[in-house]
C-alpha cells in the first residue's frame, strides 16, 4: 500500500467525547499499523462556536489517551490564504463560478419550491453553461462562490465499512464554497486540506457520510486523488439511545477524574465497533499490530459500562505499583488526605486493588488508612457493646506484646475471641469498625500487619476511651 495518512479532524466546539476519541483512535492505529503518518488537524473555522478550551481539551485527552500525531496540530483558522488561493484558482478554472442571488430571491425560490413540494435546492441561475447567456454580474453587489457540481452521473466510492455507496449528482446541488464575505465553508477546507495533506484514509463518523459524494466531487475538479473513506456507525448509549450528555461521562477526561485508567479506555474504544476475534483484552501494541479496517462492524455499537468497568479493574490489578502508589497518594491529596506519614500504601494497595473498579473506588477503599475514622453513632451502637469493647481492651493488651506479622496477628484475635467465649467475627468486625470505621474489609489479619502497631493501638484507644 502507498504511504498511509491518515488523520483526525475534531471541530473544537466541546471536550473530546468517547465518539470522537474512537474515530481518533481508529485513525491513529490504521497509521500505525502501516507505519504511515497520523495527522491532527483542528477544524475551527466556526468562529462562534470554536473555542481555545475545547482545543485544548481534545489536545488533552489525546494525549492522555496516548494518541500522538506525526504531523500537526494544523489549525484551519490559520490556512485561509490557502483556501482564498484555492478559490481563486477554482474560478479562474471554471469549476466555480460567483453567485449574485440576494437572500430575497433566494426566499422566493424556496417559497415557490415549497409550494411545488421539491426539496429546497439551488436552481443554477448564476451557473455558467455552454450557450448560457448569464445575467450582468451587478458591480460591487455581494456575491457567494459556488462549486460547479457535475450534473448528470453518479458519485459512488466503497467505503471499507458500510461498503458501496452511491449518490445521484443531479440531487446534489451547487453548493457554496465561499461566503459573501469570502470565508470558505466547511465542505470546501476539509477538501483543500485533505488534498494538501495527502491523506489517503480518510476514518470518520458516519453522520459524514451526506458530505462524502460532495467532497469527492470537489477533490476531482481539483484534479486530487480520492482517499478511501471508511465511516464508522454511531455509538449508542447502554440504554440503546444515541450517546449523548445523558450518559454521563461523555467527554474522555470526564473518565480520567472518574477514576480509570487510559490502557482500559483505549482497550475499552478499541472493541466498540472493531474485533479481532473473541480477544477482549489487549495492549495497544496488539491493537496496532491488530488493526484492520475489515473487521468494523457496519451497526452501530453499544456503549457498556460493566465492560468498562471489568476492563478498568483488569488494569487496575496490573498496573505497575509505584504508579499506583502515587497516582492514589494524588487521588487522597485532592481530598485532603496526606498519605506520606501513614502505612506504606503500596501495603495498602495489594489489600484492596482486586476488589475495585475505579482508581476512585481504590481511593475511598483505602482512604480510612489515613484518617482516623469516626464510626456513625449507629455503627458504634450496633457493633462497640459493651461485650465488644472488652475483648477490643483485651486484644490491644495481646496486640500490644504480639508480633507484628500476620499469622501472629490472626492468631492473636483469634485468641482473644475464644478466651472471651466470642466468635472470630464479634471481634474481628467490632476491630474493623475501631481501625477503619466500616464494618467490612479484607482479611483483619493483613489490616492489621499493614496498619501497623502504633497506628492500630491508638484507634482501639479511641473507641475505649473515646
Ligand atoms: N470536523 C468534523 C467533526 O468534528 C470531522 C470532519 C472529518 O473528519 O472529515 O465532526
Amino acid at each position: 500500500m502507498a504511504q498511509v495518512r491518515t488523520r483526525f479532524a475534531p471541530s473544537p466546539t466541546g471536550f473530546l467525547h468517547i465518539g470522537g476519541a474512537r474515530t481518533a483512535l481508529f485513525s491513529w492505529a490504521f497509521a500505525r499499523h502501516y507505519g504511515g503518518t497520523f495527522i491532527l488537524r483542528i477544524e475551527d473555522t466556526d468562529l462562534e462556536r470554536s473555542t481555545p478550551e475545547a482545543v485544548q481539551a481534545i489536545l488533552d485527552g489525546m494525549h492522555w489517551l496516548g494518541l500522538s500525531c506525526d504531523e500537526g496540530p494544523f489549525y484551519q483558522t490559520r490556512r485561509m490564504e490557502r483556501y482564498k488561493q484555492v478559490i481563486d484558482d477554482m474560478l479562474a478554472a471554471g469549476t466555480a463560478y460567483r453567485c449574485y442571488m440576494t437572500r430575497e430571491e433566494l426566499d422566493a425560490l424556496r417559497a415557490e419550491q415549497e409550494i411545488r413540494k421539491e426539496k429546497p435546492r439551488y436552481d443554477g441561475r448564476w451557473r455558467p453553461e455552454a450557450g448560457k447567456i448569464l445575467p450582468p454580474s451587478p458591480v460591487g453587489a455581494p456575491f457567494v462562490v459556488r462549486f460547479r457540481n457535475p450534473t448528470t452521473g453518479v458519485v459512488s466510492w466503497d467505503d471499507r465499512v458500510k461498503g458501496r455507496i452511491e449518490f445521484e449528482n443531479a440531487e446534489l446541488d451547487d453548493f457554496i464554497i465561499a461566503r459573501s464575505d469570502g470565508s470558505p465553508t466547511y465542505n470546501f477546507c476539509v477538501v483543500v486540506d485533505d488534498r494538501d495533506m495527502a491523506i489517503t484514509h480518510v476514518i470518520r463518523g458516519d453522520d459524514h457520510v451526506n458530505n462524502t459524494p460532495r467532497q469527492i466531487n470537489l477533490l476531482q475538479a481539483l484534479g486530487a486523488p480520492v482517499p478511501r473513506y471508511a465511516h464508522l456507525s454511531m455509538i449508542l448509549g447502554d440504554d440503546g439511545q444515541k450517546l449523548s450528555k445523558r450518559h454521563g461521562a461523555v467527554s474522555v477526561m470526564q473518565y480520567e477524574e472518574d477514576g480509570y485508567l487510559p490502557e482500559a479506555v483505549l482497550n475499552y474504544l478499541a472493541r466498540l465497533g472493531w474485533s479481532h476475534g473473541d480477544d477482549e483484552i489487549f495492549s495497544s501494541e496488539q491493537f496496532v499490530a491488530w488493526f484492520d479496517l475489515d473487521h468494523i462492524t457496519a451497526s452501530a455499537a453499544q456503549f457498556n459500562t460493566e465492560k468498562l468497568n471489568w476492563l478498568n479493574a483488569h488494569y487496575i490489578r496490573q498496573a505497575d505499583p509505584h504508579w499506583l502508589g502515587a497516582e492514589m497518594g494524588k487521588r487522597l491529596a485532592c481530598n485532603g488526605i496526606v498519605t506520606a506519614d501513614g502505612p506504606d500504601i503500596r501495603r495498602v494497595l495489594v489489600l484492596y486493588r482486586d476488589r475495585v473498579s475505579t482508581l476512585n473506588e481504590l481511593a475511598d477503599a483505602i482512604h480510612s488508612f489515613y484518617v482516623v475514622p469516626h464510626p456513625a453513632a449507629e455503627l458504634r451502637a450496633q457493633h462497640l457493646t459493651e461485650t465488644a469493647l472488652g475483648a477490643l481492651a483485651a486484644l490491644r493488651e495481646n496486640l500490644s506484646a504480639c508480633v507484628w506479622q500476620v499469622a501472629e496477628l490472626g492468631q492473636a484475635v483469634k485468641q482473644t475471641a475464644s478466651a472471651a467465649g466470642l466468635k472470630m467475627p464479634q471481634v474481628a468486625i467490632p476491630l474493623r469498625v475501631a481501625l477503619l470505621g466500616m464494618p467490612q474489609s479484607p482479611s483483619i489479619d493483613s489490616v492489621l500487619e499493614v496498619m501497623g502497631r502504633e497506628r492500630v493501638l491508638q484507634r482501639i484507644d479511641a473507641v475505649l476511651h473515646g
